[in-house]
C-alpha cells in the first residue's frame, strides 16, 4: 500500500484516484473545485486544504490538470514540500516543452519524475483500463509501474523525459488525420449514392480499413457503439482532439518537422469548434464537411 497524492480531481482525475482507493492505496487529494472535492471524498479521498498539505503525505504524487502552465504552476508549488525520493506522475495532456520543464523542476528538488499521459478517455479511467505512455528514467518508470496498474489496460514506457507526450500527440495527430480521412469518404460516398453499409464492408476489411473507421465510425449504423449512433455524444470531445492537434503542431514547429496534413487536421477542427461543434465527439466533424450545423 502506497501513500498517493492526487491534484486535479476533475472528469478523468476523479475515477482514476477512485481506482487507486479501491486498489487499497491511502490517496490524499486537492483540486480547485469544491463539488470535484466532494465527489472525491465520497470515493474515499482524504480532502487536504492545499496541493501541498497533500503532497506532504505522500510517497507519489498524481497530477491530472488542464494544461503545461498549470502543472508547471503546481510543480513549483509541490516540489518544495515533498520529500526527496518522492515520485511525481503527471497525467495530464501537455506540451512536450513544458513536460520537460515539469522534470527539470523535480529534479532540482531531488524528486523522481515521469510524464504519463493517457488514451482511454473518461470510460477508460472509471473502468480502470486507460493507455499510459510514459517518458522518464528507468529507475522512476519502475516505481511508477505499480502505482499505474490499477488505472490500466496497457502501460508503455516510451523514452526519456517528455517522451510519453511525444508519443501522445503523435498518436492523436494520426487520429485527428484519419477520422477526418474517413469522414470526407463517408461524405462522398453519400453522394456518389453508395450506402454507408457498403462503404464500410468494403473498406473495413481492405486498405482503408483504421480505428477512425472500425472503432469510432463517423456514421450510425456499422459501428453500433460509435458516437455517431448517440447523436455525437462524446466519447472523445472535439475540443480535446483541436487541443491535441494544437500541441502536436506547436511541437512540429519547435521540432522542425514537416506535418501539413496534421496542420490542416488542426485548421478544420478549429472551425468545426467555432461552429460550435466542441463539445460533440469529434468523428462529428463529418456534419462540418457535409456542411450540417454542429
Ligand atoms: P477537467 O477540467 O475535468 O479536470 C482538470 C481539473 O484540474 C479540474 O477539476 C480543475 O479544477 C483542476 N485544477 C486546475 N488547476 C488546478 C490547481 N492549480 N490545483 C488543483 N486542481 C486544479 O479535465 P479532464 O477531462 O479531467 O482532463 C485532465 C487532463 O487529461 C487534460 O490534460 C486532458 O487533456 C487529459 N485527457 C482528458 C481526456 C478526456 O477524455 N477527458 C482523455 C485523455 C486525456
Amino acid at each position: 500500500m502506497t501513500s498517493i497524492a492526487f491534484i486535479g480531481l476533475g472528469n478523468m482525475g476523479n475515477p482514476m484516484a477512485a481506482n487507486l482507493v479501491k486498489a487499497g492505496h491511502t490517496v490524499f487529494g486537492f483540486d480547485l473545485v469544491p463539488e470535484n472535492l466532494a465527489t472525491a471524498r465520497d470515493n474515499g479521498v482524504t480532502i487536504m486544504a492545499n496541493a501541498p498539505a497533500a503532497v506532504k503525505e505522500a510517497e507519489v504524487v498524481v497530477t491530472m490538470l488542464p494544461a503545461g502552465k498549470h502543472v508547471l504552476s503546481v510543480y513549483e508549488s509541490i516540489a518544495p514540500a515533498a520529500a526527496k525520493g518522492t515520485l511525481f506522475i503527471d497525467s495530464s495532456t501537455i506540451d512536450v516543452a513544458s513536460a520537460r520543464h515539469a522534470h527539470a523542476i523535480a529534479a532540482r528538488h531531488g524528486i523522481l519524475s515521469i510524464d504519463a499521459p493517457v488514451s482511454g478517455g473518461t470510460g477508460g479511467a472509471s473502468a480502470g483500463t486507460l493507455t499510459f505512455m510514459a517518458g522518464g528514467a528507468a529507475d522512476a518508470f519502475a516505481r511508477a509501474e505499480p502505482v499505474l496498474k490499477p488505472m490500466a489496460g496497457r502501460i508503455v514506457h516510451c523514452g526519456d523525459a517528455g517522451s510519453g507526450q511525444a508519443a501522445k500527440i503523435c498518436n492523436n495527430m494520426i487520429l485527428g488525420i484519419s477520422m477526418i480521412g474517413v469522414a470526407e469518404a463517408f461524405v462522398l460516398a453519400e453522394k456518389l449514392g453508395l450506402s454507408h453499409q457498403a462503404l464500410f464492408d468494403v473498406a473495413s476489411t481492405s486498405s482503408g480499413q483504421c480505428w477512425s473507421l472500425t472503432t469510432y465510425c463517423p456514421v450510425p449504423g456499422p459501428v453500433p457503439n460509435s458516437p455517431a449512433n448517440r447523436d455525437y455524444k462524446p466519447g472523445f470531445a472535439a475540443a480535446l482532439m483541436l487541443k491535441d492537434l494544437k500541441l502536436a503542431q506547436e511541437a512540429a514547429t519547435a521540432a522542425g518537422a514537416v506535418t501539413p496534413l496534421g496542420a490542416e487536421a488542426a485548421q478544420l477542427y478549429a472551425l468545426f469548434n467555432a461552429q460550435g461543434g466542441g463539445d460533440t465527439d469529434f468523428s462529428g466533424i463529418i456534419r462540418f464537411l457535409r456542411g450540417d450545423a454542429a
